[in-house]
């Protein structure tokens, strides 16, 4: 925080480009005189390229050798991949080897009662680079719940990434070596569900029984209990009091705990007290391997190497999409009697693919129509020549993040938003820039915005 501080006053970088590019970068490792950083996934290269292109990195640099007062230090800026050693896997080897046993009865019934998808476990989960750090966590803790380090275990990352499945592994696993464990799957859904019921039945202390009794609590989706004051209340309670008997509590939420904006904030400071492990959207080995094995586990045969290929490079960002667009296409074949080719995957997939290729790239058109969106305004009205307060606002924020996120000139961001010169996106952009430090709300509005941008959402 003191380097971001630094890099925020001195050096005059915008708290947004600290946030999107800066922020984002984890510590890999460090020997005495190097820091090794990668990008964030989802940037990848084109991370670290911009961060060097705009010269942040030298900013970055000049700000960590005046913290450490230290003028020998040097940094690595990388895309993660770049670092990983070839045989780090084999710290999980070991544990790995258990997870194929033959498994009881009982364990079948554990699998209901604790409402597990049995279809969600380790052997069924796909490792890949974007997915290694928190499947190898995930294994550690089902292997050895409790740790402090690891309790509660907070899951994040985009949709359709793997979190529920994850999270159900570890369940899985803890109830294959032992099915009399208690071990409880519930969502923000279910947890609100039963408190509503409990309270209209006049029956809390059941309601309670039922989470307290616990030795392994999973809640999903832990976002969704945002603004639910009671919900949150009695989560809060027992979240307490699992974690004080030392019982495994593992949270999956959409984005990590620092962004979950208006969650209280003792929630939030007790979900950072273990490591959040965040899961990243697949690489294009992972996606093929992902498709093979789920074409096998449903008996689809004979679907040529060429269709995989084709779903793998255009579905990118989500595994459940992933799925679906194989579902479609075999669905699709058998109906009408066809074989599945290349072909008929492009013809069965037209609809899926172009949403997702044209969600990929941020361009002030699509600022423009988010932000349109976000804010109730017409896109006509951004781009006329009103200037009541909330028009203005918009279209000074369409320029804002055009000019932070994508590398169009001042220029063709006026152009944008209906012909604006250079000088009005400049003095607009310092509008934004102002009013994003004076209003905190307005603040988080433009947060939610840039993630509604985010490629990988
Ligand atoms: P999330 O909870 O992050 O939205 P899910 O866990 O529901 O995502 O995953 C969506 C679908 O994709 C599920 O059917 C799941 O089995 C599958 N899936 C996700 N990641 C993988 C993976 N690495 N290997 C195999 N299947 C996966
Ligand atoms: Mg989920």
């Amino acid at each position: 925080n003191d380097i971001l501080h630094i890099l925020e006053t001195d050096y005059d970088i915008s708290k947004i480009i600290i946030d999107t590019w800066i922020r984002t970068l984890e510590i890999y490792s460090a020997d005495d005189k190097t820091i090794y950083f990668c990008v964030d996934e989802k940037r990848g290269k084109h991370g670290v390229d911009y961060l060097h292109k705009k010269g942040y990195d030298i900013f970055l640099l000049s700000a960590i050798r005046e913290i450490l007062n230290d003028s020998d230090v040097n940094i690595v800026i990388d895309e993660k991949k770049n670092f990983i050693p070839e045989d780090e896997e084999n710290g999980i080897e070991g544990i790995e080897s258990k997870l194929h046993r033959e498994y009881s009865d009982g364990y079948y019934d554990a699998v209901k009662r604790s409402n597990l998808n049995p279809k969600y476990t380790f052997e069924n989960f796909i490792v890949g680079d974007s997915n290694r750090h928190a499947y190898a966590t995930c294994l550690a803790v089902a292997d050895l719940p409790c740790q402090d380090n690891f309790n509660p275990l907070f899951i994040y990352g985009g949709s359709g990434l793997g979190k529920t499945h994850l999270m159900q592994s570890i369940a899985h696993y803890i109830l294959q070596n032992d099915e009399n464990t208690n071990v409880l799957y519930t969502t923000s859904e279910i947890f609100t569900n039963d408190i509503i019921d409990a309270i209209q039945k006049n029956k809390t202390d059941e309601f309670r029984d039922k989470y307290r009794r616990v030795d392994v609590l999973l809640i999903d989706d832990i976002q969704e209990i945002i603004g639910r004051e009671r919900t949150q209340q009695e989560f809060f309670n027992t979240f307490n009091y699992l974690y004080e008997a030392k019982k495994q509590i593992i949270i999956s939420s959409d984005k990590p705990p620092k962004e979950i904006k208006s969650l209280e904030e003792r929630l939030r400071s007790r979900f950072e007290w273990g490591v959040p492990i965040d899961i990243h959207a697949p690489d294009y080995e992972t996606r093929m391997a992902i498709l093979r094995n789920k074409a096998e586990l449903n008996g689809l045969a004979s679907i040529p190497d060429s269709v995989f290929n084709y779903i793998a490079e255009n579905i990118v960002s989500n595994v459940r999409e992933l799925e679906g667009a194989l579902n479609k296409i075999s669905v699709y074949a058998k109906l009408m009697n066809l074989d599945i080719t290349e072909d008929l995957a492009k013809d069965t997939l037209k609809d899926l693919i172009s949403k997702e290729t044209t969600s990929l790239v941020i361009t002030p058109d699509l600022i423009l129509s988010t932000v349109a969106d976000h804010m109730d305004i017409s896109i006509e009205d951004i781009k006329s020549k009103k200037r009541s307060a909330d028009i203005a606002t918009a279209r000074q924020l369409v320029m804002y993040l055009s000019r932070n996120l994508t590398d169009r000139s001042l220029q063709s961001i006026g152009d944008t938003v209906g012909g604006k010169d250079h000088a009005t996106v400049y003095s607009g952009i310092k509008k934004i820039e102002e009013k994003i430090k004076e209003d905190s709300q307005f603040n988080a509005t433009v947060d939610v915005i840039i993630k509604k941008l985010s490629p990988q959402g």
